[in-house]
């Protein structure tokens, strides 16, 4: 079912409408449980509440929406992008939205969760060898469009600027307005860096003295779903490596022991990432004497779950 552009684009009234304006969350009882001082506050966006379940609906929304303005995404065209998941599987709801037919390249060895969704969108999902990862998933997306570049729109996250300017716009003017302007620290993981580097980069517009902390798997072997380590990783092109004030290295052990406290203590059923993401924060909070700490939880628990990640 191929609509009209002029009916594709718009998207009132659909569900593409809901995506952005997430709650920002409370953690500051959690943190002070953990010793944090009571003139800290923490904070957590909710990027689970947007459709599709993941941050990541804010980018792919508006890598499609950008390309179907200036014409690289048009009726017939295939959507196709390299995934650790969660852009696939906005991409996937997206373009069934829109009425494209969507390509996803996952390493075979993604949960059973993740593959299982972009199928139920109606996406096809084509594996890639597990040893190579993120990267090796990047390199057959290249090779595909090579072969054919009018067939498809290569969604590119890792180099699309749209993918940071979705969060200039959206998730940096939110945690702004979130918190009357008094943010000190924002603290964000790597994956394809666009949360960080759009975020970032407004809010130190916003105000210099706002402290960017990246959080990254704290070496090559700890494994954090939907975070690199990038100093052994192919580095994004939309990366802006002098917005960092400083970089957190987070133990896979950390990640997933704060992401169970996060479901028992503060009912909180979040992803990896999330735990690795609250654990930087609350260890920047533990620093301050005064602060208003902002983080992000970018997917909920649900696909993690067959990693025995609650058990
Ligand atoms: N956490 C999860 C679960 C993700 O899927 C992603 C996206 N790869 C991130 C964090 C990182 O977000 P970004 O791509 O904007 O850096």
């Amino acid at each position: 079912m191929i609509r009209t552009r002029e009916q594709a684009r718009t998207g009132a009234n659909t569900i593409l409408a809901q995506i952005g304006n997430t709650p920002l969350l409370d953690l500051s009882d959690f943190a002070k449980a953990q010793g944090v001082v009571p003139s800290v506050g923490v904070f957590a966006k909710a990027e689970w509440a947007n459709p599709g379940g993941s941050i990541k609906a804010r980018a792919a929304l508006r890598m499609v929406e950008e390309a179907e303005s200036d014409g690289r995404l048009t009726p017939g065209k295939i959507i196709i992008d390299s995934s650790s998941g969660n852009t696939g599987i906005a991409l996937a709801l997206i373009g069934a939205v829109k009425g494209y037919e969507v390509h996803l390249v996952m390493p075979a060895n993604v949960s059973a969760e993740r593959k299982a969704l972009v199928k139920a969108y109606g996406a096809r999902l084509i594996e890639s060898d597990p040893l190579e990862g993120s990267d090796g998933a990047i390199h057959v997306v290249r090779e595909w469009v090579a072969a054919a570049p009018q067939r498809y729109f290569y969604t590119n996250q890792y180099n699309n600027p749209a993918n940071w300017l979705a969060h200039y716009t959206g998730t940096g003017p939110e945690i702004w307005r979130q918190t009357g302007g008094s943010v000190t620290h924002f603290v964000a993981g790597l994956g394809t860096t666009g949360t960080f580097v759009g975020t970032g980069r407004y809010l130190k517009e916003r105000n210099p003295a706002v402290e960017l902390v990246a959080v990254q798997p704290e070496d090559e072997l700890s494994v954090i779903e939907g975070l690199k380590h990038l100093e052994t990783a192919i580095v994004p092109g939309i990366y802006d490596a002098a917005l960092p004030d400083q970089f957190l290295g987070i133990a896979a052990e950390d990640a997933w022991a704060t992401t169970r406290a996060l479901a028992r203590q503060a009912g909180l059923f979040v992803g990896i990432s999330a735990g690795a993401a609250v654990h930087a924060a609350i260890e920047v909070a533990h620093t301050l004497r005064a602060g208003t700490v902002v983080t992000i939880l970018p997917d909920d628990g649900s696909k993690y779950v067959s990693l025995g990640l609650f058990e």
